[in-house]
């Protein structure tokens, strides 16, 4: 894509009500918009990073067998009455709103009193199961504070998987396919090193649930990390007894703050009793469903990995997630130099290698400026100097190495 033909124009400053360092930068670059406290739209070059991160975990989701479904965010208030979770005494961020006949509805936060619902019409007999279902939706949660950008949402997309398992063993089976999912969801977003899986609190039908916590100040958390034992506790659930039941020495835990960037779940029959989803076994018996239910906030994903890889000139993406693989510049506007950079632009796109072109009759501080904030791995420039010597200038964005690179050499690196 060429530079001058891009959406959104880039800003020195972010909006002075923005107090969150993911959502500053993200605007001053011009990948999202903010419409209000917890509510962003996403512009072309967010979007493909959000894109991106949603294709990774759907490709993990299908991976083990998930298979993608899309619910409404409209919701009937007579399901959630059947699991006690429509009054707002009991789940106190919903967004509510009415038909014009006054019947009221909601904006759904969560997804599993519909998805159980829907699995009515679909499981009769043992042989219909086990079954992971999963969506990457819009949920909506009436947030009391919403000042941590991308990373707390209003209106927020989620990946939520669900699974329907026979028995406590198969349940047992699937939950590990969907942790180990969320391993590699997290070693290809680059932030396994920092992401730890914490106790947190698991309600009725199990002691605890697991959370992807990544380490970083920006986080509204804090767990305590046992380094050796490769061990994490959730604030949440911190007392002496969690530490005597989990082996841990307080004397060797450290404490961080850290953003719950994933959460997964056991949930027992906890909604398949009261909505009577069961299965026939064997001998013809009615079974209610044991489930779990594992979710990862893509923005919120997103909004962490601003928080922890960018430095003191803007955004630095993990190649995996980043917008475009190759921000080409191209510095001066020499018609040689023109012609020169637009065939290599030309040659990499026809190679489907995604590059971003500068190609704007504009200063080089000003290009490198963006180019530091918008956060592409690498960066090439093409100028008079560079090309009067056959080479080719690239920086690395992370490390800000920068190499003169034959330009016949520089290419035969780039394939997709
Ligand atoms: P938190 O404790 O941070 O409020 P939660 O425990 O309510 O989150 P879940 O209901 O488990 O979150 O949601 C699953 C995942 O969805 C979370 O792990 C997180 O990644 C993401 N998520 C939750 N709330 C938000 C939000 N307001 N904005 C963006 N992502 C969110
Ligand atoms: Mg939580």
């Amino acid at each position: 894509m060429k530079q001058s033909q891009l959406f959104a124009k880039t800003r020195k400053e972010a909006p002075s009500d923005e107090v969150a360092k993911n959502a500053q930068l993200l605007i001053r670059a011009g990948f999202i918009h903010k419409e209000m406290a917890g509510v962003y739209s996403y512009l072309p070059l967010g979007l493909r990073v959000f894109n991106n991160i949603a294709n990774i975990i759907r490709e993990e989701m299908n991976t083990i067998g998930g298979q993608e479904v899309q619910l409404t965010a409209l919701q009937e208030k007579a399901l959630w009455e059947k699991t006690d979770r429509w009054d707002d005494e009991k789940v106190d961020n919903w967004f509510k709103t009415k038909l014009k006949n006054d019947t009221e509805l909601g904006l759904g936060f969560t997804h599993e009193e519909p998805l159980t619902n829907i699995m009515r019409d679909h499981v009769r007999s043992h042989k219909d199961l086990p079954m992971l279902a999963y969506q990457i939706q819009t949920k909506f949660r009436n947030e009391l504070r919403s000042k941590s950008g991308l990373m707390r949402g209003r209106e927020f997309s989620m990946k939520d998987l669900y699974s329907f398992a026979r028995t406590e063993e198969e349940h047992e089976a699937l939950y590990a396919k969907a942790r180990g999912a969320y391993v590699r969801i997290f070693e290809r977003v680059g932030l396994s090193d920092i992401t730890k899986i914490a106790f947190a609190s698991g309600g009725v039908f199990s002691k605890y649930s697991e959370e992807f916590q990544t380490i970083s100040d920006a986080g509204e958390d804090v767990i305590y990390v046992d380094e050796k034992k490769n061990i994490a506790v959730n604030q949440e659930v911190y007392t002496d007894d969690v530490l005597k039941d989990l082996g841990l020495d307080k004397g060797e835990l450290v404490e961080y703050k850290s953003i719950e960037t994933g959460n997964i779940f056991s949930l027992g029959t906890k909604f398949s009793e009261p909505l009577n989803l069961t299965f026939k076994d064997e001998s013809e018996k009615d079974v209610p469903v044991i489930m779990g239910s594992y979710g990862i906030g893509v923005g919120r994903l997103m909004g962490a990995l601003v928080e922890v890889l960018s430095d003191e000139k803007g955004i630095v993406w993990p190649e995996e997630v980043a917008p475009f693989a190759i921000h080409l510049i191209q510095i001066g506007n020499d018609d040689k130099v023109h012609a020169h950079a637009t065939e290599m632009y030309e040659t990499l796109t026809a190679r489907g290698v995604e590059v971003l072109f500068d190609e704007r009759d504009i200063r080089p501080g000003a290009k490198f400026a963006d180019s530091d904030l918008f956060g592409i791995p690498m960066r090439a420039v093409i100028s008079e100097k560079t090309m009067a010597e056959g080479k080719i200038e690239t920086t690395n964005r992370k490390t800000g190495k920068t190499t003169m690179i034959n330009e016949a050499e520089f290419l035969k690196a780039q394939h997709v």
